[in-house]
């Protein structure tokens, strides 16, 4: 064997070895995930307690970077792009099931591009106006926009947001269409409506719970089929006056496709022990947000419940005729 045929073996061997190294001695360093909305909002603040909570049982800092715009897309298709090595995650909701019908650009997708990691939880939304909207009930909103559709204005965080569906749903529930403001998160959205800059929103409790509480907005119902026990006298949609109004939403993490097993097997496990600390439980359940069960905070519940939501809303949004470029 000659001098340069034993370097490359040896070569060779040296990067198996260094790979499989990686993977064993994973996580070696900083961890970070990708929230695709601004600062503040719900994805945000999902992302951030889950962050902090990870860090212990992964013994390394988890920290989160924002990557805005474009409903989540832009996010999306850098986490698309990030080395596969479990150094760059990434926290997104309903509405990575929701892109594939809405955007007819998408540079990735999102079952052939990311290693599902697990659901991390259900959260309801709540209809809130800016604190001098002058109507009290939903039924007297629904009666105020659709008298006054020219004036008011309906904030979300961009096409393919959870903001945004569930805006969607509430003008074919009304058959109006209003003006939509569009922002890099619900968090921003939120700082103009307690300035009083837009009229209302349909947002998680995450981002909302706090000013109803404080008196600073208004809240007219939540969207679950139930109502929160964190706001128990606030009605459901359909008790308030859409019957067929009713929805959902989820947080999940995710890797870039092609993290090794391993790596996924680790997140995963972090994830479920991060989901079983009381004292994320208590701050989430404060957020009107539970951590879900441990058996749907896997890769295979997270990547069959995928499938489920793209199935499920790619024919409604379709139906509906909305897109983007
Ligand atoms: N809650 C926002 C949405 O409407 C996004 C965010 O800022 O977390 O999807």
């Amino acid at each position: 064997m000659g001098l340069r045929v034993l370097l490359m073996l040896i070569g060779a061997l040296l990067c198996l070895g260094g790979t499989q190294g990686n993977a064993a001695d994973y996580p070696s360093k900083v961890i970070t995930i990708i929230v695709p909305f601004s600062a503040g909002g719900p994805s945000d603040t999902i992302a951030r307690l889950l962050a902090q909570t990870m860090s212990a049982p992964l013994k390394t800092q988890v920290i989160v970077e924002n990557v805005a715009g474009a409903g989540g897309t832009i996010g999306a298709a850098r986490v698309a792009q990030a080395p596969p090595d479990g150094y760059t995650l990434f926290v997104h909701h309903i509405g990575h099931a929701t892109a594939p019908a809405l955007y007819r650009k998408l540079t990735y997708s999102p079952i052939t591009d990311f290693e599902p990691i697990g659901l991390i939880n259900d959260g309801a939304m709540t209809l809130v106006a800016r604190k001098d909207f002058p109507v009290k009930t939903l039924k007297e909103l629904i009666a105020h926009v659709k008298a006054n559709k020219d004036k008011v204005n309906l904030a979300n965080a961009g096409v393919g947001s959870a903001s945004h569906l569930a805006g969607l749903l509430f003008m074919t529930e009304i058959e109006t269409d209003l003006t939509t403001i569009p922002y890099k998160g619900t968090g921003p959205a939120m700082n103009d409506l307690l300035g009083g800059q837009v009229d209302f929103m349909i947002d998680q409790t995450t981002n909302t719970t706090s000013h109803i509480k404080a008196g600073k907005i208004q809240v007219y119902a939540v969207t679950t089929p139930q109502r929160l026990p964190s706001m128990p006298e606030v009605p459901t949609m359909h008790e308030a006056g859409l019957p067929n109004y009713r929805m959902t939403v989820w947080h999940a993490l995710y890797a870039p496709k092609g993290t090794p097993k391993p790596v996924i097997d680790t997140l995963s496990k972090a994830l479920q022990d991060a989901l079983k600390d009381p004292n994320l439980k208590q701050r989430y359940s404060e957020l009107g947000a539970e951590g879900v069960a441990q058996d749907r905070a896997t890769p295979e519940a997270l990547r069959a419940h995928l499938k489920t939501e793209i199935d499920k809303w790619g024919p409604i949004i379709k139906k509906a005729g909305v897109y983007a470029d």
